[in-house]
């Protein structure tokens, strides 16, 4: 383990988790729903808004400047983050959502036509799933889909069958947000390649735990949420390369992303503006920005062997407390630890360890498909980041324990 990681300090860097729940101390291990901000986080923000706050790109005052700096410097530490060819190819959304939809709208347009093939795999956050399912639709395409086995892996063999002629496009959950397993997404991406169809990696749960390489990965896009990785709500990121943004239509119309408007017709605004119409929440961006400074400043490599220690020692422990089902015991998997405790509601446990200020999340995670994959009804699910400790985990323990005597 990278010696400098220091959990102890990084802890103080995140005054929400210093309070007490139902008089207990919180532990929150709910973090692949979203993470909690360190406060060069939030004092950017409240700075923000208290001196420097002013519409982007379009004043050219004092405050508009300052500010349209701050938000294309948070553009440029984006293409740093996730290695970029250009900060061009980076374009501010409202988060992984939204950064699909426009993909799914803007691909689909021009290049979806009937019976077409879209690919995805069994094991999608309903956000990589809808927005195909409604292209499919709209245009009379088909949805294939990649299973996976009983451990939580992706049956490539079944992929390479799935590939034809009328695949246009794969789109690729990075990390399963229900099961941990990181996916083989290189070997997704080459073979698709090979057939010249472009690849969308979902990145909602892997960029803020693995060092992401845009170009090394050779993805057409890679999108992500803000709020998942240390930074605010309502920000997230569509990268693509420069080739598909030239190429694609924007997804928005709208202020800012035109270059002309007649009544007869509107020419659009270069890369990265012709796909951020109207006011975006710049804000939120240049808060992502440090964000992701912090996460740089504390180094992916330590904490990515960190989460590792940390996910081991869980699954462990939480084996050895006996009459528990893990989901997801892929051999390449990541901080996310879902089980049942025998015959328990995830629901029921939810609620107690709730009250042990444990948070957690039960249910579906919204990937249903993948429910219905081990015919169950939801899992408890918890999610560890680089702020959480052995201790916590000792207390996920206590209160599974504490679930078992309660409701078993
Ligand atoms: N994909 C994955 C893998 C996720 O985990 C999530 C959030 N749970 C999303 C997409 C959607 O992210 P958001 O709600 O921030 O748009």
């Amino acid at each position: 383990m990278n010696v400098k990681f220091d959990v102890s300090r990084i802890r103080k860097d995140f005054p929400v988790l210093t309070q007490k729940v139902y008089g207990k101390p919180l532990v929150y291990l709910d973090n692949g729903a979203t993470t909690q901000k360190p406060l060069s986080v939030i004092n950017c923000i409240n700075n923000f808004y208290l001196s420097r706050n002013s519409s982007i790109h379009r004043g050219l005052h004092y405050l508009s400047e300052q500010a349209t700096e701050a938000y294309e410097n948070a553009r440029e530490i984006v293409k740093e983050f996730i290695n970029a060819r250009y900060s061009h190819e980076v374009i501010f959304t409202s988060g992984t959502t939204g950064s699909i939809n426009g993909i799914a709208l803007s691909f689909g347009e021009k290049y979806i036509h009937e019976g077409d093939e879209i690919v995805i795999t069994a094991m999608e956050h309903h956000s990589n799933i809808v927005p195909w399912q409604m292209l499919c639709e709209r245009k009379n395409a088909n949805l294939k889909i990649i299973p996976f086995s009983d451990d939580g892996e992706l049956l490539l063999d079944e992929f390479d069958k799935l590939l034809t002629p009328q695949t246009k496009i794969v789109a690729v959950i990075h990390v399963s947000n229900s099961l941990g397993t990181v996916n083989p997404v290189e070997d997704i991406i080459r073979k698709s390649h090979q057939r010249n169809v472009p690849v969308l990696i979902d990145g909602a749960q892997s960029v803020q735990h693995l060092d992401v390489d845009v170009q090394k990965l050779d993805c057409d896009f890679f999108v992500f949420s803000g709020h998942k990785i240390y930074g605010p709500t309502g920000i997230g990121i569509l990268y693509g390369k420069e080739k598909w943004l030239e190429d694609l239509q924007p997804f928005h119309g709208g202020g800012e992303m035109v270059a002309e408007v007649t009544f007869e017709k509107t020419t659009y605004n270069e890369l990265p503006f012709k796909f951020e119409a109207g006011t975006t929440n710049y804000i939120a961006a240049i808060a992502l920005g440090e964000a992701l400074k912090y996460v740089s400043s504390i180094g992916k490599e330590g904490i990515a062997a960190y989460e590792s220690e940390l996910l081991e020692y869980a699954t462990k422990k939480i084996k050895d407390l006996g009459d528990i089902k893990i989901y997801g015991t892929a051999k390449n998997k990541i901080s996310i630890l879902s089980f049942i405790i025998g015959n328990i509601n995830p629901y029921d446990a939810g609620m107690i360890f709730d009250k042990m200020g444990v948070a957690v999340r039960t249910g579906t995670h919204c990937a249903q498909p993948v429910m219905h994959r081990y015919n169950i009804d939801g899992t408890i699910r918890a999610s560890l980041a680089m702020y959480n400790t052995k201790q916590e985990i000792d207390i996920l323990c206590e209160a599974i324990e504490k679930a078992k005597s309660m409701l078993a």
